[in-house]
């Protein structure tokens, strides 16, 4: 595995794989490594012929009173795990590299990136996009791999890679769980054990709205009253937002149909986390 820091030099090692036709897949990551990254690294690796991995804490996507200088880091840890889940080049490029002193361009994927985190966090999805297309334009993937669990970001590259005639395949993945459901995240390890704990809401939470579509409940309103009481039964937990919306539009649902997704961002002491799940699946 090859470790880069420089566009110039990922471009010099990508040339003859691209001039020889051959696939190759993209896995954009902020690091600190954990199965949930893994797993769209392993898919990555099985459908193309070179996988790229990047690891990269995106300045422009943190709001200002936000965790971007105490995100976790592990740089030779998760060098590591990129080689034995078979990457090729893993680009881990300095802020300075990707935005220089002159930068001044944004991508704005306008109805996608309004509400749920987008309400919360203003400018986070104009950043994920700058820098995906960023990303895009340098390694020029076949395929790049995103996690559901990040739904909103998943839906917000999609219609970025469709108003602008991107040619890449967007492939959404599975989110990866804890065994007792909380969704892996790099934000987890923030977590005391007390907090750890409660915050298996999340996850309980979404449990409640699927048990209610399985019952075919279809007053919004009774999903996110169960919810909120079971993300309330925790001490210091505070509800950023729970939602049940529409899975392609992320418009909220007032009666709930064939179609829905449940969301929700909780903060558990002073983490906030996130979470969803597609009731009908
Ligand atoms: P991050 O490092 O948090 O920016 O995540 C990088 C990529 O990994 C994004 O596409 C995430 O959606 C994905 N990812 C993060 N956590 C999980 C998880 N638990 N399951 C599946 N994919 C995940």
């Amino acid at each position: 595995m090859d470790i880069l820091t420089t566009v110039h030099d990922l471009r010099d090692r990508l040339r003859p794989h691209r001039q020889e036709g051959r696939s190759i897949g993209l896995v954009p990551t902020m690091g600190y490594l954990h199965e949930g990254h893994l797993s769209l690294m392993r898919r990555g690796r099985s459908e193309n012929d070179v996988l790229v991995a990047t690891i990269f804490v995106n300045p422009t996507q943190f709001g200002p009173n936000e965790d971007l200088d105490k995100y976790p880091r592990d740089p030779e840890g998760d060098a590591e795990k990129c080689r034995s889940a078979g990457v090729d080049i893993l680009f881990v490029p300095e802020p300075g590299e990707v935005y220089g002193p002159q930068f001044q361009t944004y991508v704005t994927v306008e109805r996608v990136s309004a509400p749920l985190c987008g309400a919360s966090r203003p400018g986070h999805f104009r950043g994920v996009a700058t820098v995906v297309l960023k990303l895009f334009n340098m390694v020029q993937p076949t395929d790049a791999y995103f996690g559901g669990k990040d739904y909103q970001q998943v839906q917000v590259i999609k219609t970025m890679a469709r108003d602008l005639n991107l040619d890449v395949r967007i492939v959404e993945c599975d989110t990866i769980r804890e065994d007792d459901g909380l969704a892996m995240s790099s934000r987890n390890a923030y977590l005391s054990p007390d907090r750890r704990r409660q915050a298996v809401c999340l996850y309980e939470a979404l449990m409640e709205a699927k048990g209610f579509f399985k019952n075919g409940a279809n007053n919004a309103e009774h999903y996110l009253a169960a919810m909120r009481t079971r993300v309330n039964a925790e001490p210091d937990t505070e509800v950023d937002y729970i939602s049940i919306v529409h899975p392609d539009t992320l418009e909220d649902l007032a009666e709930v149909g064939d179609k829905a997704l449940a969301i929700l961002a909780v903060r558990i002491g002073s983490t906030r986390l996130i979470d969803n799940m597609l009731l009908h699946e």
